[in-house]
């Protein structure tokens, strides 16, 4: 893990890149930050964190780390001692953490509910939608710190992720008083309010040698809808809801998550 401290004082702000070593678009913002020197008016924590999948251009190399949270010293994988190590760090942080997915080419952020924290920050970036965490926390970097804004920003690999997570780093740090205040952004398509969706449940899938999805994410699954196929096997919506970081392959168990959607947020 690569921690390096910007600007004077005990630093109350964090920006992670790499929790997944396959998706470098967090890498590549904290890079360019760093490189850029920024004046902050906050000390920020900027941190790379699992170097070795990163190294190794894998998610991960024995557990997913954003299933190990909160960690253990005395861990049994190389993963579950860097939670801990991660843990101490932003423990009393305001944490931005940079993924990307397999699922969605836009921007959007994930957080634990909307409350006050969230409403400060959210306003500023420049997502598509908030999606509340709720119960679907085990493991993540949530058990941590609740003032924590997850965002996928792309597509995993992509330039357009690395571009967003730049952008997103940037508006992060203006919300939360590290940078200046730079013109408030737009989200995607120029609307003034961005939905916000609930995380209700996970979508499992059965073991297969080849998965399909035929629902988009954040577009409605009516009742009666196929939205995944695992081999010759169809899954059919039961109810309708609106599917969340839904990929094929994305995930090894389950093919994303169902949620409603609960309501709006002003920018
Ligand atoms: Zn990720």
């Amino acid at each position: 893990m690569r921690v390096e401290t910007v600007g004077d004082g005990p630093a109350q702000i964090a920006v992670i890149g790499g929790i997944h070593g396959d998706e470098p678009c967090g890498v590549h913002a904290v890079e360019t930050l760093l490189e850029a020197e920024p004046d902050l008016e906050r000390a920020v924590k900027f941190i790379v964190a699992n170097e070795e999948a990163i190294e190794a251009d894998t998610r991960y190399v024995e557990e997913d780390l954003n299933r190990a949270f909160p960690g253990d010293p005395d861990g049994d994988t190389h993963e579950r001692r860097l939670a801990h190590r991660l843990s101490q760090e932003v423990a009393d942080c305001q944490i931005l953490a940079l993924h990307s997915t397999q699922s969605y080419g836009g921007k959007f952020a994930l957080v634990d509910r909307v409350h006050e924290f969230e409403r400060r920050v959210c306003p500023h970036l420049s997502v598509d939608a908030v999606v509340e965490t709720c119960d679907f926390k085990e493991g993540r970097l949530f058990e941590v710190s609740r003032r924590l804004v997850e965002v996928e920003c792309g597509y995993q690999r992509s330039e357009t992720a690395a571009e967003n997570a730049v952008d997103i780093t940037r508006e992060f740090l203006a919300a939360t008083g590290a940078l200046p205040e730079t013109v408030a952004p737009t989200a995607d398509g120029g609307t003034e309010e961005r939905p916000i969706y609930r995380l209700t449940e996970p979508m499992p899938k059965a073991a297969a040698d080849a998965y399909e999805v035929f629902a988009t994410n954040f577009a409605r699954v009516t009742a009666g809808q196929t939205y995944a196929a695992a081999d010759e096997r169809e899954y059919v919506a039961e109810e309708p809801f609106y599917p969340i970081l839904l990929s094929a392959y994305g995930y090894e168990d389950v093919f994303g998550y169902a949620a409603n959607r609960v309501g709006t947020m002003e920018m």
